[in-house]
């Protein structure tokens, strides 16, 4: 068969991309090896873990919060059999969802190995054996696969990732989580609400190493008072699966000898990209630094009509992004000139309190020696979040001394994650703080904190500091 584009891997980047592209009139074959759509995103990432997530915070603040607003729970049991199983429902519901938009859009998908197969051809291996395609375009859209520690790989059983925590047979009396990022946060946090002892090991000085200094060490503060014990700049140097359980060892930063047990240890260190099996010889490609497949600045390999987009090319490892660049080359295929601003894309932590960022950190642009003016403003000052009991966290807004024009917003607070929208909206449109800060935002609502961080921001004016 022939067809205009052909998409190897169904995650958020290819099932969008090919949903785009046939939007545009082009005859798509998407190739997917495993049975379900939607990719790590939604069998084994976002989705279940935002169900578990949501399960999690219910069953918490049953058991801790509903107290001061006068509200007794006799009998809270958890059914954590119930709980995987409406999460394994919603990642159903999801796929089907997926597999039908492509039906919708007359999308052809063939479950199975896809790889490339010279200039303009694709291979597929099914279970009924193989078959060649031909396209146009190609793109590559096979996302990324946990890291292992080289010295203790995951075996599944103890020594977990992200894809075996989301389906525990209990939730363990203990869990040891190597890695304070986004998986290693909102997966511990799952269990830490269900009673779970979460020991985090993280090798650099603070959590979420990657986003402004201060989310990470107001979010540390606030998981603490969950339950969660940190171990910061410590180095793993053994990780034993012992049968019923496993031992850690690693030195701490002030060099001392660590030694932890627990009944899993989750180890979430990052992804690397997947490009195994793929073919890339036969069109002369080579990945690049640490695997990554390498695209310019259109999403285009250096091999021709062949396109790279998602996890697999590196950048922000986040379903949103993959999406972006699943459409902007789905457009450009189309002959059309698309916007992606990767100035402007979100990034969130499903913890509570939730952490949500867009644009440069602090720590990024003094090192960049930019001059800088920073508002912020806390949620404990603002009425919506005394009322609803969640005070902790804040909004920062930066902007550049000069123009006032936002050059990152950072929050940690009750729905940060619905809020940074607005933060987007605003600098997608290169806003100033004084911009964002003479819009009415209603009252009471968390959305407030904005508002005031951005008069913070624009010269010491917020109203209720
Ligand atoms: P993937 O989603 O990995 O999809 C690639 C697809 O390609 C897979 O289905 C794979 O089977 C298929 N494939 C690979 N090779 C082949 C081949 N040769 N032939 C056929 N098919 C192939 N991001 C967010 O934005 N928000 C979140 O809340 C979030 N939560 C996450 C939670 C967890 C636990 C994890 C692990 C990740 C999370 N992510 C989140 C990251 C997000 O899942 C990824 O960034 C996103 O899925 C990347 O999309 P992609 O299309 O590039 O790749
Ligand atoms: P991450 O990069 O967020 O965090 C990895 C952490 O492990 C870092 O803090 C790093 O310093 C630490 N680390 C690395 N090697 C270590 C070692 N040997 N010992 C101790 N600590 C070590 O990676 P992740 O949490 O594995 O997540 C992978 C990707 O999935 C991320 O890129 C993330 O964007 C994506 N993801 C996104 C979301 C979301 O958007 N909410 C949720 C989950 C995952």
């Amino acid at each position: 068969m022939s067809y205009d584009l052909c998409i190897i891997g169904g995650g958020p980047g290819g099932y969008v991309c090919a949903i785009r592209a046939a939007q545009l009139g082009l005859k798509v074959a998407l190739i997917e090896r495993y049975p379900s759509l939607g990719g790590t995103c939604t069998n084994v990432g976002c989705i279940p873990s935002k169900a578990l997530l949501d399960s999690s915070e219910h069953y918490h603040n049953a058991a801790k919060n509903f107290k001061q607003h006068g509200i007794g729970v006799e009998g809270l049991s958890l059914d954590f059999g119930q709980m995987r199983k409406r999460k394994d429902q919603v990642v159903g519901i999801t796929a089907t969802g997926i597999a039908k938009l492509m039906e919708k859009n007359g999308i052809t998908v063939i479950h199975g190995h896809g790889r490339l197969d010279g200039p303009g051809r694709v291979t597929v291996k099914t279970n009924e054996g193989e078959s060649t395609l031909e396209a146009k375009e190609i793109v590559l859209a096979t996302g990324s696969k946990p890291t292992n520690l080289p010295f203790a790989p995951c075996d599944k059983q103890r020594i977990i990732t992200s894809t075996e925590a989301l389906s525990l047979p209990e939730a363990p009396k203990t869990l040891l989580v190597i890695g304070a990022g986004v998986i290693g946060l909102e997966l511990g946090s799952v269990y830490a609400r269900l009673g779970t002892k979460v020991t985090v090991v993280e090798a650099l000085d603070r959590c979420l190493p990657t986003m402004d200094g201060e989310l990470g060490v107001e979010l540390e503060r606030s998981l603490k008072k969950l339950g969660f014990r940190f171990h910061l700049g410590a180095k793993v140097s053994e990780l034993v699966n012992r049968g019923e359980d496993v031992l850690l060892k690693a030195v701490d930063a002030k060099g001392r000898e660590l030694e932890l047990e627990a009944e899993y240890c989750l180890v979430a260190i990052g992804r690397r990209p997947y490009t195994e099996g793929l073919g890339l010889e036969s069109v002369g490609l080579q990945t690049g630094p640490r695997g990554f497949l390498q695209v310019d600045a259109e999403l285009r390999t250096s091999a021709k009509g062949l396109w790279a987009i998602g996890d697999v090319i590196g950048g922000a490892m986040l379903a949103h992004k993959a999406e972006e660049e699943g459409v902007a080359v789905a457009e450009r295929i189309a002959g059309h000139k698309p916007h992606l601003n990767y100035g402007t894309i979100p990034g969130v932590v499903y913890t509570w309190p939730e952490v949500a960022a867009v644009g440069a950190s602090e720590e990024e642009l003094k090192e960049r020696g930019r001059e800088i003016r920073v508002g912020r403003f806390p949620f404990v000052a603002l009425g919506r979040a005394r009322a609803a009991g969640d005070k902790e966290g804040f909004v920062k807004v930066i902007v550049d001394a000069a123009s006032d024009e936002i050059l990152g917003v950072h929050m940690i607070g009750p729905r940060c994650a619905d809020m940074i929208a607005e933060a987007v909206t605003a600098m997608e449109y290169h806003a100033s703080a004084e911009d964002l800060a003479s819009m009415c935002h209603a009252h009471p609502t968390f959305s407030e904190a904005i508002k005031e961080a951005a008069l913070a921001a624009t010269g010491d004016r917020a109203l209720h500091l």
